[in-house]
């Protein structure tokens, strides 16, 4: 093999597993065997009960499986809340080494998101943020991210057979474009109409405004859509709710954005609404100059209160978004959809590791 083992069979894109079975001698015509098998079918098989023709049966008995050069990805189920409406699942999950993460599936309006995590922890230490809080443990794998997708398909399938995952946000714990090779190669995998088969136009990479990641972003050919979460309409406002606008000043990060524009592609900015720091409608307005000949849509999403922030939500979302949507920009006031089910990004993760006493609000 010219893989360094043990590494997860989801690690691996199509054309390393052709390189794969290339290496093996075996013939080209059962990659997508494998690849369908792996992505494909709605419930993963077990590659070792024999459903393959027999020169690929020997190989994966041979290479895939605990103990072997090519292990699965199959992160175990710690801990799953249902909001009381029914429409949210939420899943702690527990990776090979012990740490955990949270994948979330919603159906809304008609649609079915999975909304998954890109890394364990985050370096970016958002102050509202759960996920911040808990600081940086390390990026995941391909394969770990991969898994996610498969596992909110297996559970929209469960309470609504014959129902297709088309939606897809990165969203959970995290920051993508600090991990960006290993999400752009998820995506790949992810993308791939012969595999789970999400349009890239349907997947949605939620950053906090690391720059060099928007401009790599602007080159890639697959039109994913970008959410930038900007929450600040001046560098001091911004800088005390993301500290990385030290690192990323606000001028930078909308020169960034005007670049990205010159794709034609619209860009997402989410707004955490915290009462009192970023949502007055003298904000509003602020943002409105800031967003000045973008292709912009705005998210405000009322802040979900977490142990390790002071801060409130804001009740004056509605203001917010009058003063956005009368200067021309489409606008939306998140519902605070799954608070039941501690829907904020790490917040699940924070109640299981230190006990509930620790979350406020809930
Ligand atoms: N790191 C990326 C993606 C994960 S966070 C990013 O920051 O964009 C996804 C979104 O959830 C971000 O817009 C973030 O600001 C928001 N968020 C995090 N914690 C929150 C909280 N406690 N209340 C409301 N929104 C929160
Ligand atoms: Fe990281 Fe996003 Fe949370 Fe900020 S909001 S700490 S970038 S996960």
């Amino acid at each position: 093999m010219s893989i360094v083992a043990p590494r997860s069979i989801h690690d691996l894109g199509l054309a390393e597993i052709g390189r794969e079975l290339a290496g093996a001698g075996i013939s080209v015509f059962h990659v997508k065997a494998l690849w369908r098998a792996l992505y494909r079918e709605p419930v993963v098989p077990r590659l070792a009960e024999g459903g393959f023709l027999p020169p690929l049966q020997r190989w994966v008995d041979q290479v895939v499986g605990e103990g072997k050069p090519l292990f699965r990805d199959e992160p175990e189920v710690v801990e799953e809340l249902r909001s009381s409406d029914g429409l949210t699942r939420k899943f702690l999950l527990r990776l090979r080494d012990g740490q955990t993460i949270e994948t979330v599936l919603m159906r809304y309006d008609g649609r079915n998101t999975a909304c998954i995590s890109t890394q364990v922890g985050c370096a970016m230490g958002c102050v509202f943020c759960a996920t911040g809080q808990m600081g940086f443990r390390r990026h995941l794998r391909p394969g770990e991210i991969i898994s996610q997708v498969l596992l909110a398909r297996r559970a929209l399938l469960e309470v609504q057979p014959g129902q297709k995952l088309r939606n897809l946000v990165l969203m959970g714990m995290g920051e993508p474009l600090h991990n960006f090779e290993a999400v752009m190669a998820a995506l790949e995998t992810i993308t791939d109409p012969a595999g789970i088969g999400i349009g890239p136009s349907k997947i949605s990479i939620s950053t906090v405004g690391v720059v060099p990641g928007i401009l790599r972003l602007a080159e890639e050919p697959r039109p994913y859509r970008l959410a930038v979460s900007l929450h600040g309409s001046t560098q001091q406002e911004r800088h005390a709710l993301v500290p990385v606008a030290g690192k990323w000043p606000l001028a930078e990060l909308m020169d960034a954005c005007r670049h990205y524009c010159t794709t034609g592609r619209r860009i997402f900015f989410e707004w955490t609404l915290v009462a009192g720091k970023n949502d007055s409608v003298e904000v509003a307005g602020r943002l409105v100059g800031l967003l000045h000949g973008i292709d912009a849509h705005v998210n405000l999403i009322p802040l979900n209160p977490t142990a390790g922030f002071d801060g409130t939500a804001s009740r004056a979302g509605h203001a917010f978004q009058q003063v956005l949507r009368a200067a021309g920009f489409p606008c939306t006031l998140r519902q605070r959809r799954g608070i039941d089910v501690a829907a904020g990004c790490g917040q699940l993760q924070t109640v299981v590791e230190k006990g509930p006493g620790q979350q406020r609000g809930h």
